[in-house]
């Protein structure tokens, strides 16, 4: 196999790690019973896998089992989160609050709701991604139902500040749901200190399989109802049928043991190493830092490049680095990123930037030969432009 580029685009998505592979391998062949078949040993190990990783999930959040209900990823949680609400509660009101630098997972399903009558406030953020709580709290009326902001934004790595959103929320008893698909396993969460409602997680931003995830959905204080956005055999307590995937479920509850048990010490790492990327970077001049400097996840890093073109930097960089500027989501668009516009940025200046992804498997030997690269294509590609 050729040299690979050294990959960085850990906020696309993660390998698994070989301890999450081996925990899900048995669940494929030798325990692949049904976790609904309740008459037999087949059944009852596979439910058993199950009711492991709901525990590991509640654990983790500060939840209770009975309130994860398993889903194929967080754009799935987000939908059946949103539009669950949106449909359960629409007598009530008609109004939602979100954020422009959510992802497309939380934006489209509003604009869905939008389109049949619903009516959407999208708060801007500050200069350095995070919303302002004060314009928060002037955004709430009589008919608002549900308000939706990220724990960790995917291209800018911002933390939110949940459990201040969730006061805010909770004193004018309006649901709160976060999306913390790039939080889960990387800082702490907390849904009775933040009074969080709900939650969207996924396991392949956090060396889990992809194809799985859940949501969280408050039982007490206040009971949450959900409208089911599939009908079927009524599992998960009737808010998502379908057969559960065992070999995916075990391995989701894995990855998040594995990166709590590790949480502090490779935050602690993964900080050093972007640090060190970035001081590395701060040699050429006219390089923006994107995002709060501290309120943020330790492995992204996110800059904007002055005198540059946006798609001659990427093309640059691809040689030696898996790197994405945006979400890998919309990569597919050529227009700027929605979350770096947000930001104040000029189109132009948000098409010239990059998302590293710090993860796990990444080196110091990686940021470095990363850092020089990155140096000597920013440089060229500026000496070209001031050439022609
Ligand atoms: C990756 C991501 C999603 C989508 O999750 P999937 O499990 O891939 O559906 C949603 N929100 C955020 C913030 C993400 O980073």
């Amino acid at each position: 196999m050729s040299i690979r580029p050294i990959y960085l685009d850990c906020h696309a998505t993660t390998p698994v790690d070989e301890r999450v592979l081996a925990a899900m391998l048995p669940y494929f062949t030798e325990k692949f019973g049904n976790p609904s078949s309740i008459s037999h040993v087949y059944g009852w190990e596979a439910e058993a896998a199950v009711k492991q990783t709901r525990e590991i999930l509640a654990a983790a959040i500060n939840a209770t089992p009975e309130e994860i209900v398993f889903t194929n990823g967080a754009t799935e949680a987000n939908n059946l989160a949103i539009k669950g609400v949106a449909e359960a509660y629409f007598k009530k009101g008609q109004h939602i609050i979100t954020v422009a630098t959510e992802h497309s997972a939380v934006i489209d399903p509003c604009n869905y709701l939008k389109s049949l009558g619903f009516e959407i406030t999208i708060l801007p953020v500050q200069k350095d991604g995070l919303i302002d709580l004060t314009e928060l709290a002037k955004a709430f009326r009589p008919e608002t139902i549900l308000v939706s902001v990220m724990a960790a934004n995917n291209e800018i790595g911002v933390l939110q500040p949940l459990a201040e959103i969730g006061e805010i929320c909770s004193d004018r008893q309006v649901l709160f749901h976060t999306d913390a698909a790039q939080a889960i396993g990387k800082i702490p969460l907390d849904v009775q200190a933040m009074k969080i409602d709900l939650m969207s997680l996924t396991a392949h931003k956090v060396y889990g399989p992809k194809g799985i995830g859940a949501l969280y959905v408050r039982r007490r204080n206040p009971r949450v109802k959900l409208a089911p956005q599939q009908h079927g055999g009524g599992h998960e307590r009737g808010m998502r049928s379908g057969t559960l995937y065992t070999p995916q479920i075990v391995g989701f509850g894995k990855a998040v043991e594995i990166a709590l048990a590790e949480q502090a010490t490779e935050n602690q790492r993964l900080t050093e190493l972007r640090e060190r990327l970035w001081k590395a970077l701060l040699q050429l001049e006219g390089i923006h830092f994107n995002g709060h400097p501290q309120n943020r996840l330790a492995g992204n890093l996110n800059i904007s490049v002055e005198g540059v073109d946006g798609a001659a930097l990427l093309l640059g960089l691809q040689p030696v680095m898996a790197v994405s500027s945006g979400s890998a989501c919309s990569s597919a668009t050529t227009a700027p990123s929605h979350v770096l516009t947000a930001l104040g940025h000029s189109e132009q200046l948000a098409y010239a930037s990059v998302r590293f992804g710090i993860g796990r498997f990444n080196t110091q030997e990686e940021i470095d030969i990363v850092a020089k690269h990155a140096i000597a294509t920013i440089q060229s590609l500026r000496k070209q432009t001031t050439l022609v």
